[in-house]
């Protein structure tokens, strides 16, 4: 009945997440209120490490893609659920960092890396540094020559992929910022300056080709295009490759017309094809690291707001107006994303209504979604906007000074604050007169 299976009905007709009543929670915790299944994340990191010991004997890591959404919590369980983490910034490292994060399970992401980030990243041993460019190249050298250590670093290819997804979630096309390309040379170039270079260890390369991907053909076609590359540095450097970072991008369902592929299906196919040709091509299997954010985290969320006005345009529109928007949901504004949404306090009924979702922010494309079913609202309702667990939270602006909404994760029939509501005097915190 719902987009994300933590999601039902109870006697009350509430909706429910983890088995709690969201309307409960609503009133505890105050609206806008994000909701995150501390059971359901756990679930998926336990099913991704279960596909990368069946399909590569553990020799691998999944690692979480941590800008999905970050807090310290969210370190905490993928720590002792033995994933590792990605990030892409001193804030998420430094929030990795502080809850004792282990430094070798780290990717350090980024297109644009600052000299205090590589440094921050060398100070923490951080395991792998995925390099971007030639210019981060040379400075993370020097870096890594002052700290006297040997940085590990894998590259970030371009491998020429078409996947088929938003052109903003699109990544390893040629005309990208992230990476280097294959097809020009650059990539191959970069490989002979890399390991010419005494203070860079050189392990192994990564893509990523976009973001909610449902073919897996394009998974498997990157592998291809990537273990060719790895052949050629073989042959013609006569070096080892010893890691391949094959990135996320596993897409989730958002709403009814979402059909994601179950993951463990993407991790057979691309192994397969993995093994196959290390094997033709006489290539030692690399360890492999995979990196999903947006299927760990998308499905575990809700977000919980209250129903304001109500403004019906005869012949034009509904607009249902909500106690937040796009400073704490950007997602519609950003890519036109689909989302469900359910009256949380009448979630059985019928959804013979079809509305505009709008926020409460100075912008007319401040909106969650339009042509919405919707079960029949009225001001005061709770309104449930379901698998925002990733890239909500996380890309949440105080656009019109409005504080950030609590974090609230559920487990075992609890709930618990994980990160606290924003208060007005948060919003001054930094202002001087
Ligand atoms: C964003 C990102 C991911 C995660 O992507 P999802 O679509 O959330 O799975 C993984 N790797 C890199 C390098 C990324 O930039």
């Amino acid at each position: 009945m719902f987009v994300s299976k933590n999601l039902a009905v109870n006697e009350k007709d509430h909706l429910t997440i983890g088995g709690i009543d969201t309307v409960e929670l609503a009133s505890k915790y105050g609206t806008p209120l994000y909701v995150m299944d501390e059971d359901l994340i756990r679930e998926h990191c336990r099913s991704f490490k279960q596909s990368m010991d069946r399909y590569y004997g553990g020799e691998g890591l999944v690692c979480y893609a941590s800008k999905a959404f970050c807090c310290k919590a969210m370190c905490k369980i993928m720590m002792d659920e033995g994933i590792g983490l990605d990030v892409v910034s001193e804030g998420e490292l430094y929030t990795a960092a502080s809850v004792g994060f282990p430094m070798d399970k780290v990717c350090f992401h980024g297109n644009n890396k600052t000299d205090e980030e590589l440094s921050l990243a060398i100070e923490h041993k951080v395991g792998r540094i995925i390099v971007d460019n030639i210019f981060e190249l040379e400075r993370l050298n020097k870096i890594a020559l002052k700290a006297g250590v040997k940085a590990n670093i894998m590259y970030r290819i371009k491998p020429g992929i078409d996947a088929h997804t938003h052109d903003f979630v699109r990544t390893g096309q040629i005309d990208s910022k992230f990476g280097f390309a294959l097809e020009t040379g650059e990539a191959f170039e970069a490989v002979k300056k890399a390991i010419s270079l005494d203070n860079i260890n050189f392990i192994g390369v990564h893509c990523h080709i976009g973001s909610q991907i449902f073919d897996i053909d394009p998974f498997v076609h990157a592998a291809e295009v990537m273990i060719g590359f790895i052949e050629k540095i073989k042959n013609e450097l006569n070096y080892e490759i010893k890691e391949l970072n094959l990135g996320g991008g596993f897409g989730i369902k958002y709403t009814e017309e979402d059909t994601p592929v179950a993951y463990d299906k993407y991790m057979e196919k691309v192994s397969e094809k993995v093994k196959a040709l290390c094997g033709e091509k006489n290539l030692k299997l690399p360890f492999i690291l995979i990196e999903p954010g947006r299927s760990i985290a998308a499905p575990a969320g809700i977000t919980l707001y209250t129903v304001g006005g109500i403004k019906n345009i005869p012949n034009i529109r509904t607009y249902v107006s909500i106690d937040g928007g796009m400073c704490d949901n950007p997602r519609y504004a950003l890519y036109k994303s689909k989302y469900d949404v359910v009256v949380a306090n009448k979630a059985s009924a019928p959804k013979d209504n079809v509305v505009t979702v709008a926020g409460k922010c100075c912008e007319s494309g401040d909106l969650i979604g339009e042509g919405m079913p919707i079960q029949q609202v009225e001001a005061g309702d709770t309104l449930a906007v379901l698998a925002t667990g990733a890239y909500n939270y996380s890309m949440s602006s105080n656009y019109n000074r409005i504080p950030k909404p609590a974090v609230v994760m559920v487990k075992d029939g609890g709930s618990r604050v994980v990160v606290k509501r924003e208060t007005l005097d948060d919003i001054i915190r930094n202002d001087l007169e």
